[in-house]
């Protein structure tokens, strides 16, 4: 009787911790992200911005998680960036010294980056060592123009953003951009997603020929996930895509080094 007694006190006081413990963290919204994006840029690059803000802004229906927006880089400060276990960058990159650090101090503290198109472009005027590093190394070398459709290979099918994803498909109209060195040489690199060569010759004003072309990628020391495609209002009209969208924003959060909030 005594023993029971102990096991029944022992189960209530283990319910009030953890409904103490619920309590003290609630459920929802789960996290919040900050998407960026600036409103001056290339007309398809913000088309592109605005259709992304439409796309995820729907997925908080219910209250799961809260997206907000800015069109101001100086919001790249360790006081705003606090609050949010992800930033997206949609058409842009940091440009002055201190938003560039704080964006480094983000990431090199466990912070989420979902980056698309433009906000990997960098060339010989960038001068950011550190972010070149990032992504994984390389430079923008040539795009195909008109942008066009393009048949799609995942390279690396165990990889959580590939879960689900078809071996290959064809992704809408999107300037797809070439890097040199292509990231698939760096070894903290792993490419998840890339271009078939089944689409070469590229373009019909300006072509790629040949050659790598990886289209989503991680740089395994962060939380991160690179996807080319962000040209214009096109990148959302692609069931396959937006599913891939999806399990590169699941995993972004899934990683997350302060708990997997989709499992509270
Ligand atoms: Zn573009």
């Amino acid at each position: 009787m005594k023993k029971t007694l102990i096991t029944v006190l022992a189960l209530l006081l283990g319910v009030s911790l953890f409904a103490q413990s619920a309590q003290e963290r609630p459920r929802f919204p789960r996290f919040k992200v900050l998407a960026f994006y600036n409103p001056h840029v290339e007309e398809a690059h913000v088309q592109f911005a605005e259709e992304a803000v439409k796309y995820f802004k729907g997925l908080t229906i219910g209250d799961g998680f809260v997206f907000d927006v800015t069109t101001n880089m100086a919001d790249m400060n360790d006081e705003k960036l606090k609050d949010y276990r992800m930033i997206m960058m949609l058409n842009d990159v940091p440009h002055a010294p201190e938003q560039r650090a704080a964006f480094q101090r983000y990431m090199e503290n466990g912070g989420g980056w979902f980056g698309f198109h433009v906000s990997a472009y960098n060339d010989r005027h960038t001068d950011w060592p550190w972010f070149l590093d990032f992504l994984g190394g390389g430079v923008f070398y040539r795009n195909n123009w008109p942008s066009m459709p393009a048949k799609l290979v995942v390279d690396k099918s165990d990889h959580r953003v590939a879960k689900g994803l078809p071996s290959t498909f064809i992704a809408p109209e999107n300037e797809w951009y070439q890097w040199k060195p292509s990231p698939r040489e760096n070894k903290n690199i792993d490419v998840i997603v890339s271009l078939s060569p089944d689409n070469y010759p590229l373009g019909l004003k300006d072509i790629i020929p040949d050659g790598d072309l990886p289209v989503v990628w991680t740089n395994r020391n962060y939380r991160m996930v690179y996807v080319n495609m962000g040209h214009d209002s096109r990148a959302f009209t692609n069931s396959t895509q937006n599913y891939m969208f999806i399990n590169c924003f699941r995993w972004i959060m899934e990683c997350d080094p302060e708990g997997n909030p989709f499992l509270r």
